[in-house]
């Protein structure tokens, strides 16, 4: 055992050196928490940050968010924690919540820690071997205090539970779980962080409560500085050579001016990591699609794509022909139908020409950092045209094979109504419209009035599903995919959990070249306790 500990620290060692080029994204939604006497700890508010960090020295953040026209930027702690921030002083490092992608960065050793081999273990289809590691005595503050899990081939950490002892009077560390996962040969990479504080039980006097998720992905991503973009150089091979090549028409060329455009924010998108590479969802979205566009006998002259964003808050956008949804948005929507709500929004944009902006089919307009994406993208629309998409959409939607689902959709817009006043970080659109506004629902809120009563105790109604149970993101590639997860019953309506946050548990595996992106099937605990809600998967073209 203690040469696999020594082995452990060398693949350690080795990973900080490994990682050190690169410049991840991260993301951490928190929800701060209050006790409902039926459902439990509830959201009572939440807060949001993006970044991208940089693991070369130390771990240092930059926000995506950040105002560029206030002097004073909200620091990450801030963002994340609010007032709370009156009450406990955070300490920079090591503590945050995207601090323990390492046990300890620099003296993760046996100089500064005592190693106790606990068992072994199964943690999916990998071997682990459990230590529990303590800080030595004189190892000062800050130090990891918690589990690791060792895989039995490599030893590399795919796992550590716990959190950093000995706080200071006004520090405060917090309890996290965070994964790894084998996406590349020869290495686990940083994938998740849950972080959880607070106690309900009665008697308990907590100051603070809530629950945090943090990820990261695009480690392969380049980095993002506007040099890399002045020296790219394309070459189309490509030549056009049919017979009766000319000049664009007045309106073709217009039409490739609108496609220049759409393209080039697509691809700045996905370079800047928060646009996922076409794949798998896509496919599923795109049949919603489709059978709305068929339905409603609707003829474009350019197609209709789908992308997916890559973050959590619930957001929707167009640009041009291509109709974007977040991760967060797919994951929460109950079935089908309310999947075709959302799409139906954007498509009815698209249908109703509101989509013509084509200043970014200047080139000059797509070199900024990618931190300065939300500065210099967006794609928000007058109220004017949000009302005619809405009442476009109903249209569609009414002459659609979804004219029978809507219920649930009204319901999933019902159930967001409850909760909005909560989660205005989850629903603070960063480039498209928001779907409230001010806490109150505005988008398609027509299906509200044809919907059923929301009953929190009727176990068989979902109207919303927790975050992270569809979408399956690969944090090395930003591939996404639908996650296969057994559904599990739900019991009581605590189990619900709509628009939370929740524990993950990936189910590990090792690297598989073959496997269509990466190798681990993520879900967690909570996302599977829905009941069967019909998966946007098995959307069926109807005809
Ligand atoms: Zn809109």
């Amino acid at each position: 055992m203690d040469q696999v500990v020594d082995r452990a620290i060398l693949r350690e060692k080795d990973l900080v050196k490994f990682l050190a080029q690169r410049t991840p994204v991260v993301e951490t939604y928190l929800q701060n928490l209050t006790q409902d006497p039926q459902l439990g700890p509830i959201p009572q508010d939440d807060r949001y940050f993006l970044g991208r960090m940089d693991l070369s020295d130390s771990i240092d953040r930059s926000d995506f968010l950040a105002d560029k026209d206030k002097d004073k930027e909200e620091s990450m702690e801030k963002r994340l924690l609010g007032s709370l921030t009156g009450k406990f002083k955070f300490q920079y490092q090591p503590l945050g919540f995207s601090w323990m992608i390492y046990a300890d960065r620099n003296d993760f050793d046996r100089q500064h820690y005592d190693f106790h081999y606990a068992r072994r273990e199964f943690l999916g289809d990998v071997r682990c071997l459990v230590f529990d590691v303590m800080p030595k005595k004189d190892a000062g503050r800050g130090r990891f205090v918690g589990r690791i899990w060792v895989e039995d081939q490599d030893f590399a950490i795919v796992r550590l539970n716990g959190t950093y002892n000995r706080p200071s009077r006004n520090t405060y560390y917090f309890h996290m779980d965070s994964w790894r996962l084998n996406l590349i040969p020869g290495y686990w990479v940083p994938s998740y962080i849950y972080s959880e504080e607070g106690n309900f039980t009665a008697g308990a006097k907590n100051k603070l409560a809530f629950k945090a998720q943090t990820r990261l992905w695009g480690y392969n991503l380049k980095l993002g500085k506007v040099d890399d973009e002045l020296t790219q150089i394309r070459v189309d091979s490509v030549k056009d050579t049919s017979p009766d090549a000319q000049d664009a028409s007045p309106l073709a060329a217009e039409r490739e001016w609108q496609q220049q455009a759409e393209d080039n924010v697509i691809e700045r998108l996905e370079r800047a990591g928060l646009l996922a590479p076409d794949g798998d969802v896509d496919k599923v979205l795109q049949t919603v699609v489709n059978n709305l566009l068929i339905t409603n006998n609707v003829e474009l002259p350019r197609p209709v794509r789908t992308r997916v964003l890559t973050t959590s808050p619930l957001e929707t956008f167009s640009v041009g022909n291509t109709i974007v949804v977040s991760r967060g948005l797919i994951d929460v929507l109950p079935d089908e139908g309310s999947l075709a709500m959302v799409l139906s929004h954007e498509l009815a944009h698209i249908v109703l020409g509101h989509n013509l902006g084509s200043q970014y089919a200047f080139n000059d307009r797509m070199l900024f950092s990618d931190e300065g994406t939300f500065h210099n993208l967006g794609f928000k629309h007058i109220p004017e045209e949000e009302t005619a998409a809405d009442k476009k959409a109903i249209d569609m939607l009414k002459a659609s094979p979804y004219a029978q689902k809507l219920e649930t959709a009204g319901l999933f817009l019902k159930a967001l109504q409850i909760r909005a006043p909560q989660l205005s970080a989850l629903l603070q659109a960063h480039l498209g419209n928001s779907i409230t506004e001010n806490g109150t629902v505005t988008r398609m809120a027509a299906l509200e009035t044809s919907a059923p009563a929301l009953d929190w105790n009727k176990l068989d109604q979902i109207a919303a599903l927790p975050l992270g149970g569809r979408v399956k993101l690969n944090p090395w590639d930003n591939r996404v995919e639908m996650v296969k997860a057994q559904p599990v019953a739900i019991t009581s309506a605590r189990d619900k959990m709509p628009f939370e946050v929740t524990p993950f548990f990936p189910r590990l595996a090792r690297y598989n070249a073959n496997a269509p992106t990466g190798n681990s099937t993520t879900s967690t605990t909570a996302a599977n306790q829905t009941a069967t809600p019909a998966t946007a998967a098995d959307a069926a073209p109807s005809h």
